[in-house]
């Protein structure tokens, strides 16, 4: 089988591999399309923890083509999205069931081999089958919808709230709407017009373009983006931009009482007042993958084919995996959703 490895910053080779033998309780799937995030742009260019050589790719789907006797979760022939995380089941977290921060987590195509490859070997009980009907190049996206639902359910959403979104990639754009579809009412912002503008279109009922080189919006402003009176503040912040100034807009603009949760991840420091979150009482939480929300991300991706269509801006053979991640850092591309196409074999 075929598979890309980044092999050193910048540099993706091609290599051919025996097809993985498959254990009792694990499946060989035919992976027939990637999706790309900013995760696998930092990888690529040495920026991230992964060691090199790795092969790529952690938001994927495919056919089962072949199970072993005690794989629970699909048969041979069905479509399914494998979850990329590995966990171990026994340290605290795991044992709390929230295998999604596990202390010794691994993710395929981030810190061991991923879905870049003709084939990949998945464990029992790590896959959802695709709804019927739902093209298989939508389905990876319901990773990255699974990561948004993730970022909302920590923030306990209720209908009728007014919640700030920071960030209109990809998963401030799916929270966005996600929250929509609870009756939560999203003001979105981002740094460029383009983007900010895009969250109407995902259920937004205001936007609002900040200016990196200004002041950050005040609460009035953003309560006037949302067309709220000043009695309904925000009371949810989703921060999925993981700049230090977003994380420090959003305490000031938070109400006293509310929830702020932070799911955009970099290594910058962030200055924050001490006073600032027990004088409200803030519930400051972090999200980080998710706690096996893909099955109810198919499900979102069923219901929003059109709008996850429209996040898909580029396509690429996987032969062409070097363009798509140059095209990705490339701002000028305005890159949504990158797809990545496997070639397509009759088993
Ligand atoms: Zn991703
Ligand atoms: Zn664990």
């Amino acid at each position: 089988m075929l598979v890309a490895r980044t092999t050193a910053p910048k540099r993706i080779e091609f290599q051919q591999r025996p097809v993985p033998s498959v254990g009792a309780d694990e499946a060989l799937i035919r992976v027939e399309h990637v999706t790309l995030c900013g995760t696998d742009l930092h990888i690529w260019e040495g920026e991230y923890v992964n060691p090199f050589p790795l092969v790529q790719g952690h938001e994927f789907v495919g056919r089962v083509v072949k199970t072993g006797e005690e794989f629970a979760g699909a048969r041979v022939g069905d479509r399914v999205v494998p979850s990329p995380m590995r966990f171990c089941r026994r340290c605290s977290a795991c044992r709390a069931g929230r295998h999604n921060v596990c202390e010794h987590i691994s993710v395929l195509g981030c810190y061991e081999d991923g879905a870049l490859a003709d084939y990949v070997v998945v464990p029992s009980g790590s896959v959802w089958r695709v709804p019927d009907g739902l093209p298989a190049d939508l389905a990876p996206l319901s990773e990255p919808v699974s990561i948004a639902m993730q970022a909302v359910r920590r923030g306990r959403p209720e209908a009728g709230e007014l919640a700030l979104v920071l960030g209109c990639g990809p998963i401030g754009l799916i929270a966005t709407r996600h929250l929509s579809d609870l009756g939560v009412d999203v003001v979105a912002a981002d740094t460029v017009t383009k983007r900010a503008e895009t969250a109407g279109r995902f259920g937004a009922v205001g936007a609002l373009v900040i200016d990196p080189a200004g002041a950050f919006p005040s609460r009035e402003s953003v309560t006037a983006a949302g067309q709220c009176t000043p009695d309904r503040p925000v009371t949810l912040v989703i921060e999925a931009t993981g700049s230090p100034d977003a994380l420090a807009g959003a305490l000031e603009i938070a109400a006293h009482a509310s929830r702020v949760v932070l799911v955009g991840i970099s290594d910058r420091t962030a200055q924050i007042p001490m006073r600032t979150i027990p004088l409200k009482e803030l519930d400051v939480l972090g999200s980080r993958n998710s706690r096996d929300l893909i099955g109810e991300g198919l499900g979102f991706v069923n219901r929003h084919r059109a709008l996850l269509r429209s996040l898909i801006t580029h396509r690429f053979a996987v032969t062409d995996l070097e363009v798509a991640l140059r095209t990705m850092r490339d701002d000028a591309a305005n890159v949504g959703k990158i797809l990545i196409d496997l070639p397509a074999v009759n088993e």
